[in-house]
């Protein structure tokens, strides 16, 4: 018996779990930034397997470099040294500023996340860590207690989505949230706020140092925060906001660290790492989804010191460093580079972002445009007055509609009321209007409809 018909029919569901489109998309090939289903019909991808097919679905070199290291070496334990290994982790050093030049290789960026957490604890002897609201950092039982975002968690122990003895102390209230009403530093850029910000920006760093006087513990081993959230819904923070929370954490002897999970790879166009548009150089920096242009890839990037404390133990993970990853994610290196990709995203992403804007000020449902490069979000209100976030039938009546007219697109933010738009880098100004005019379509019918 077959569970599933190849053109998506006799779907079992007990096998197979598809939740995102009411009628699954069967995702058959792709190339850079097209997907093709079962039945030929063909998508423009902005989203990008969430942000981490970087430089194309099968780009020709990195696809070149995977069969070429498939043929030479598909394995062995990091108890040897191998050229790909030695060759990824000199050429990614290379990319961070001193004193970050420690690599260790993962395979995901939950298990970064797990291994980061680990080394903050074992190098500043303490245990608490801060993250902000509205983050994601993973779906481990130790990350899922990272991730502030409660769709993602399950409601078992301490309401953490883990056990109390995996569970870090996790404190989660800095900022976040995609809605000015439920932060906890009363607004975020955006919901209509006219200013992009309400508040004046030395106000944000007062409530911070308030926070941390009156809520965070004397002592901390880490504070994890996304330079721009992505789950979260393309949240961004006031100027300064993440330079002075790093000072804070430091004072109490914390490490900060960077998840570049999402961020990274030239994703935010005008810097390669999502850190640099902060003016901050974090103590340890985790990183996957567009390492590898898919490949299944993580990396913790730290400091000699903090590399030492960790050398007390034996650390080994039997995937992390693979060779063909290895190989993989140098090509995609060079192909960042030789492509332009970080240029297409500050390009493209800048003029998705002045054409959404438009968007916004033209419809009521639009409540803010926001993000960096090409991680964008586009949050949808019932209407600019209330900010309530659009309800999710609403949602799911545009997001099908611009699927249906073949586009993919994300959903996120903490009511699930962003859309999310974060495709390969190499799409041109051409895909980026097609994918306007298909939005404005669909916000216009759905207007016409309600
Ligand atoms: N951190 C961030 C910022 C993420 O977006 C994600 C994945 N959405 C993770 C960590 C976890 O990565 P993975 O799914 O590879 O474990």
């Amino acid at each position: 018996e077959r569970m599933m018909d190849i053109r998506g029919k006799n779907c079992n569901p007990m096998t197979m779990k598809v939740t995102y489109y009411k009628k699954p998309v069967f995702v058959h090939q792709g190339y850079m930034q097209w997907l093709w289903d079962v039945d030929g019909r063909r998508y423009l991808d902005l989203f990008a397997g969430v942000a981490t097919v970087s430089v194309g679905h099968c780009h020709p070199k990195v696809t070149a470099a995977a069969i070429q290291q498939l043929k030479t070496l598909w394995h062995t334990t990091n108890i040897y040294v191998y050229p790909a290994l030695h060759e990824y982790c000199e050429k990614l050093a290379s990319y961070f500023p001193d004193p970050l030049k420690v690599v260790y290789l993962t395979n995901s960026g939950s298990e970064a996340n797990d291994l980061a957490m680990l080394m903050a604890r074992l190098h500043t002897g303490n245990f608490d860590i801060i993250t902000f609201r509205g983050s994601y950092h993973g779906g481990s039982p130790q990350t899922m207690g990272l991730t502030s975002n409660s769709a993602y968690k399950y409601p078992i122990a301490n309401g953490l989505g883990c056990t109390n003895t995996m569970c870090p102390d996790v404190f989660r209230g800095l900022w976040g949230g995609s809605h000015c009403r439920d932060s906890p530093v009363q607004t975020i850029r955006g919901c209509g706020c006219a200013q992009g910000y309400c508040m004046a920006n030395d106000q944000y760093i007062g409530q911070l140092k308030e926070t941390f006087a009156t809520s965070v513990p004397s002592r901390i081993a880490a504070f994890f925060g996304e330079p721009i959230q992505g789950v979260g819904g393309a949240v961004q923070y006031p100027k300064n906001y993440l330079k002075e929370a790093f000072k804070l954490v430091r004072e109490r002897g914390g490490v900060c660290i960077a998840d570049e999970v999402q961020t990274g790879f030239g994703r935010t166009g005008s810097h390669f790492w999502g850190f640099q548009g902060h003016d901050v150089i974090p103590d340890m920096v985790t990183m996957a989804k567009g390492i590898g242009n898919g490949f299944p890839m993580g990396a913790v990037v730290t400091t000699p010191e903090i590399a030492a404390s960790f050398a007390k133990g034996v650390h080994f993970n039997t995937f992390g460093g693979n060779p063909v990853a290895c190989a993989v994610a140098s090509s995609v290196l060079d192909v960042i580079k030789e492509d332009g990709a970080q240029q297409i995203s500050l390009d493209v992403g800048t003029h998705l972002m002045t054409e959404l804007a438009k968007l916004r000020d033209k419809y009521e449902i639009i409540g803010d445009v926001r993000g960096k490069g090409l991680q964008i979000g586009v949050e949808m209100v019932k209407d600019k007055a209330s900010r309530d976030p659009l309800p999710p039938d609403a949602m799911n009546e545009i997001f099908e509609d611009v699927k249906d007219m073949g586009v993919l697109i994300g959903k996120g933010g903490l009511y699930g009321q962003t859309f999310r738009i974060k495709p390969p880098m190499c799409i041109t100004m051409k895909d980026a209007d097609f994918f306007l005019a298909v939005f404005n379509k669909s916000i216009h019918n759905y207007m016409e409809r309600r």
